[in-house]
Formats: structure tokens, C-alpha cells, sequence
């Protein structure tokens, strides 16, 4: 059965052919069909050069032309075609110095890292399979195309991709691969950390995490990243993890729980990752806190988005151990008094018309905090009357 990914790419097979060129998918969504797991991505590759793939579709969004691929827009969908090409020395391990165009797949084929993810198949599901990589695919094998020194010597990443594919698929690196990789593991020093940080975050996220981080951990892989390089027996800390954690932000917040001296901004900044991954791990790490501190409650619910829930639990149960139902936490969330600070019955006006002969300051936004914090823990009904009163009478903000 023909994964339903497939069947939305075909009529874009059947449509660069009909033009006299040549298409396959290749790669991971070959490698995923034969095993029979969920597809990520379909790849296309093509002998048409992508000016022809221009011409032949209406909607192309040139992504990285210059390398040879670009994103073909059907029915709501984008795909990615890449023409087929020999790479050049990656000088500066980020992208290949020159790529050239070629007309034959097998030279495609021979560019890609691995012999399970050098394979192509036809529009009618026949499969090419130059390096025998469907062997390999049988025998869980993780293999280089070609001399494995060379190949990681060219690009380092593959190294790590090993070990996310490790992770992934629960695959074993054969025994050449393995030894080249204990020999070349320092050229990941050279390696751009934004393409580390990518194949790091599928690693820890994969099903069989466990027996990859061992393995990193056996060949000593921490010592060449940025932050775990810098933590004390980080092997032992990482061993812990016997779930898979996804997303960066879950990663760094467990090392962040287990390191309270490491900053959160510092292992951003040495990952060189958003503004958005420094909130959610910091909102991550002080709800697990919060957690340890008082258990599941309401105000911890209140502090934590639905959407992070699920990182929460996993973090909850690496870190410590502890089970928590997804119910509980959407039942607390819908007792809830108010959702956020919005739907609070009083306003910073409200409070600052209380007191005429107050200066204006700090002091509004941390009282309204107050308020908040006692309509969340249901010591203060929600209700404009009600909450003047307390503070009038029994809470009045200090010097008032
Ligand atoms: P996933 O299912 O996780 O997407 P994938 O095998 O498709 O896995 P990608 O990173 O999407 O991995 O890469 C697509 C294909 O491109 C790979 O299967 C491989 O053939 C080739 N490839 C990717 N990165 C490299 C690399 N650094 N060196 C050589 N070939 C590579
Ligand atoms: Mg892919």
C-alpha cells in the first residue's frame, strides 16, 4: 500500500515526464515506505533543470535555486524537487562550494549519505537501488555510500545523522561506518551549529533515543557540542532520558532542571536558536519548578498554555519521574476563575482611582499581579465590587 503522501505527489511525476524528463522520489519517504513507518517529507528528484520545472508549473517557489531545488505547489501542498547533481567540497561545512547539474540518478544517488536513503522510486513503484540499500534496510544497517572516512570528512553531519537515524528507526551503524565515525567525530568542531542544532532535535526526539544517546555517549559525541561540553558527567545526566523529548526547548529545559547554574540565554545563544525557544524553555522549566514546589496547581495551570501540556508531562516524567494525565491538567484548566489577565474584573485605571494622590508606577502592575494571583487561587471572587473591597479594606497596596 502506497503511503497517501505519494499518491498527492504522483500526478507531479507523471507531469515532468510528460515533458521528456526524467522523476523519482528519493530518499527518506523510499526508505520510510519500505519499512512501512510514516512519511515526513516526499522528495522529488528530477533530470529537468529547475528553469524547465519552472516553465512546466504554475506555482514554483525558487527555495534554493542555485543548489537546485525548488518548491512545486499542488493542491494546497508543496513538494520539494531537486534536480539531479554531484556536490562539491563543503569548504565551509555549511553548503557545498559548487554543485553541478547531471542527467543520470545513480550519480545522484552516489552524492546522498547513506545507502538506505540512496534510493529512488518510479511513478510505478519500482525501486533503484545502486548501493544496495534495501539490504541494508533488512539488516537495520546504517551505511555510507562509498568510503565512509571520505564521506565524513566531506560533511560531518552525516556523523550525527547517524546517530539520529540511530534514534529514529532503531538501526545499527555498521562496523566501517562506526569506525569511521570514532576517527572523524572532531570534525564536528567545524560543523555550523544551526545544522547541528536540526539533526541534535531529531535525535532526541526519536523513538529509540535511549540507545542513540548511549551510543553518543560511548563514543564520546557531547564533547564536540556546544553546552553539553560544558556539563559535568553529562553522560550520566543524558542517560536519564528514557523518553524521547521533542523540540530543542524540552531538551534544554531538562538540562537547565538538572543544571541550575547554566542560563537558559547562554544555551540559546550558544544554539543559536530563537526568542521563542528562550520563552518556551523558560516557561517550561519554571512550571516543572512550580511543580516541585506545590504539585498540579491551579496556578501553575493557569501560568502553563495548552499547547506546551504535552512538553510539560514528558519533561515531568524524564525529570522526575512522575506520571501526569493530560485530563487532569484540562480539568484544572476549566475550573479555572479566569484564563488570563484580560478577563480580571478590575483594571490598572480602577486601582490607580482608588488612590487619586498615588504617584503612578511599578506598584499598579504589581498589585494587579496580586489581584490575579488571588482570583487564581480563589482566595478573591472575580467581580468589580468584590475585589475594590478587598483591596480597599483588607489589602490595601503598602505606603497607600
Ligand atoms: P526524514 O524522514 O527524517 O526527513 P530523510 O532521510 O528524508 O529523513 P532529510 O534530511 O530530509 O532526511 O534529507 C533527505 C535526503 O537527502 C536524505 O535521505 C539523503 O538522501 C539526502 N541527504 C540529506 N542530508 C545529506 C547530507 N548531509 N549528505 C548527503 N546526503 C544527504
Ligand atoms: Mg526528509
Amino acid at each position: 500500500m502506497w503511503d497517501s503522501k505519494f499518491k498527492e505527489a504522483l500526478p507531479i511525476l507523471e507531469r515532468i515526464e510528460s515533458f521528456g524528463y526524467q522523476a523519482f522520489f528519493v530518499g527518506g519517504a523510499v526508505r520510510n515506505q519500505l519499512l512501512a513507518i510514516p512519511i515526513t517529507d516526499v522528495d522529488i528528484a528530477t533530470s529537468a533543470p529547475p528553469t524547465a520545472i519552472q516553465e512546466i508549473f504554475p506555482k514554483v517557489i525558487p527555495v534554493g535555486i542555485e543548489h537546485g531545488t525548488v518548491i512545486v505547489r499542488h493542491n494546497h501542498e508543496s513538494f520539494e524537487v531537486t534536480t539531479f547533481r554531484l556536490e562539491g567540497t563543503y569548504s565551509d561545512k555549511r553548503h557545498p562550494d559548487r554543485v553541478t547539474f547531471i542527467a543520470d540518478l545513480d550519480l545522484d544517488l552516489s552524492r546522498r549519505d547513506f545507502t538506505m536513503n540512496a534510493l529512488a522510486m518510479d511513478r510505478l513503484g519500482s525501486v533503484y537501488d545502486p548501493f544496495n540499500g534495501q539490504n541494508d534496510i533488512r539488516n537495520k544497517m546504517i551505511r555510507t555510500v562509498g568510503n565512509p572516512n571520505d564521506r565524513f570528512m566531506e560533511d560531518p553531519l552525516r556523523i550525527i545523522r547517524a546517530f539520529r537515524f540511530v534514534s529514529q528507526l532503531g538501526f545499527f551503524i555498521e562496523e566501517e561506518t562506526l569506525s569511521a565515525v570514532l576517527s572523524s567525530i572532531e570534525w564536528i568542531d567545524s560543523l555550523a551549529v544551526e545544522r547541528l542544532a536540526n539533526e541534535l532535535e531529531k535525535l532526541f526526539r526519536g523513538d529509540y533515543c535511549r540507545v542513540a544517546i548511549r551510543l553518543c555517549s560511548e563514543l564520546n559525541l557531547w564533547r564536540r557540542l556546544p553546552v553539553f561540553n560544558k556539563i559535568d558527567d553529562v553522560s550520566s545526566l543524558l542517560a536519564n532520558i528514557n523518553s524521547p523529548l521533542v523540540g530543542l526547548y524540552e531538551v534544554f529545559a531538562y538540562i537547565k532542571l538538572n543544571n541550575p547554574a547554566v542560563q537558559i540565554k547562554e544555551i540559546v545563544r550558544e544554539w543559536k536558536q530563537s526568542n521563542h525557544t528562550f520563552h518556551t524553555t523558560k516557561q517550561l522549566v519554571e512550571s516543572v519548578e512550580l511543580y516541585m514546589k506545590s504539585g498540579l496547581t491551579p496556578w501553575l495551570v493557569y501560568q502553563l498554555p495548552s499547547e506546551l501540556y504535552h512538553s510539560f508531562i514528558r519533561l515531568v516524567e524524564v525529570t522526575l519521574g512522575e506520571q501526569i494525565n493530560e485530563n487532569q491538567l484540562q480539568q484544572t484548566e476549566k475550573e479555572l476563575p479566569i484564563k488570563n489577565k484580560k478577563m480580571i474584573d478590575f483594571s490598572g485605571h480602577d486601582l490607580i482611582k482608588l488612590y487619586p494622590n498615588r504617584v503612578k508606577g511599578p506598584w499598579v502592575q504589581r498589585y494587579l499581579n496580586e489581584i490575579e494571583s488571588a482570583i487564581v487561587t480563589k482566595k478573591l471572587t472575580n467581580n468589580y465590587i468584590e475585589i475594590k473591597e478587598w483591596v480597599h479594606t483588607c489589602h490595601p497596596p503598602e505606603n497607600a
